[in-house]
């Protein structure tokens, strides 16, 4: 008897031990619990990714709670920024029906070819005044013309001899040539967004389809250089669709994620469609985070005008933003985001320097 006892102290020990984990997973939200499995190496189901999505609004707190937990786990307090510059505007031949600069817009946009080298230059110093990491540089356009691609290899071959930012370029759909074009010239990562499901994909553009995408997706992956691949939210798309790109995502294991929110520009075959309410911004802003938890997720375009008074909480699921501007459109003063991200107690992360104590 006395030598079975520390064999039966030691079970006892251990189920208190696994009643009070379980009592800890009870007391803890669904959420938390989901992190924890994030955390553990869970990958998203299509129900979980459709229940977040769907999530009662008053589970909402918590369920950016949980977001946090994993933002918190893979980058800290930093706040990554990026600068963006439109350095060919307009002029496209393709139909994407919420573009500004597609051949059905009637949008009064400037229009301009690529613009020079010392433009993308100047571009870069603007990036390093508003505090950036990654300066985006984006052209309009199906795909570039191999000229435009040597043109823009050229000024990033010399904007990294100058600079210590990090180059992320946007210039549609590319060849593997292309793409090895650019890595050789000192680029890191490419933007070509998904933007939507492959279902809904045929309902936003006709000119080009998903497949194209994502054909251009593996020739970047191929090339050694990280995907920048992200949504846009409020096209009329169903839940379903945000739940598949999300999941979609998650298979790329994408580096980066930027969610834009519709911005119905006047002009455009979308214009006043408004579909989106701040929290539900909030809840897909928490599905990516739960869905590819590692990835660098920005919010993008639109959030100024669908987030409102409400944009300081998504950086707690989003570690990243753009300050200044988008394509075609402006943003809110850079000012108004530094103050913002100083009163979280966060802090920008620039070239590996900490700017906020
Ligand atoms: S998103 Fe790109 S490809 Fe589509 S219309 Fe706009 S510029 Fe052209």
């Amino acid at each position: 008897m006395m030598e079975n006892r520390p064999d039966i102290l030691q079970d006892v020990e251990k189920i208190v031990h696994l009643l009070q984990s379980r009592e800890l997973d009870n007391k803890k939200s669904r959420w938390q619990q989901l992190a924890d499995r994030v955390l553990a190496g869970h990958r998203l189901s299509q129900e979980e990714a459709l229940e977040i999505l769907q999530s009662p609004e008053d589970q909402l707190v918590e369920l950016l709670s949980a977001a946090y937990r994993l933002r918190r786990h893979y980058f800290g307090h930093q706040v990554q920024v990026n600068f963006l510059i439109n350095a060919k505007s307009g002029l496209c031949g393709e139909d994407c029906a919420y573009c500004s600069q597609s051949a059905v817009s009637k949008a009064p946009i400037p229009k301009y070819p690529l613009v020079s080298k010392e433009r993308i230059l100047q571009g870069a110093e603007l990036a390093m005044v508003h505090r950036a990491n990654t300066y985006c540089i984006a052209i309009s356009g199906r795909s570039p013309a191999d000229r435009e691609v040597d043109q823009l290899a050229e000024a990033v071959r010399q904007l990294k001899s100058r600079y210590p930012l990090k180059v992320c370029v946007s210039i549609g759909l590319l060849s593997r040539p292309q793409a090895d074009r650019l890595k050789q010239a000192g680029v890191d990562r490419i933007n070509h967004n998904l933007n939507t499901s492959a279902r809904f994909y045929p309902r936003i553009c006709t000119t080009h389809s998903y497949q194209d995408r994502l054909a251009t997706l593996e020739a970047v992956r191929a090339a050694g250089l990280e995907i920048c691949c992200g949504g846009l939210l409020g096209m009329g798309e169903k839940d379903e669709d945000v739940v598949d790109l999300a999941l979609e995502l998650a298979r790329l294991e994408v580096a980066a994620i930027p969610i834009n929110f519709l911005n119905p520009i006047p002009g455009t075959p979308l214009e006043g469609v408004w579909r989106l309410t701040p929290r539900y911004c909030l809840k897909a802003l928490c599905l990516f985070r739960f869905a590819v938890p590692k990835a660098e997720l920005r919010m993008a375009a639109g959030r100024e005008i669908h987030l409102g008074p409400l944009q300081p909480l998504g950086l707690y699921p989003a570690n990243s933003l753009f300050v200044g501007g988008y394509l075609t459109t402006r943003g809110r003063d850079p000012q108004e985001d530094f103050q913002m991200i100083e009163a979280l107690g966060f802090e920008v992360v620039s070239h590996g320097v900490h700017l906020f104590p």
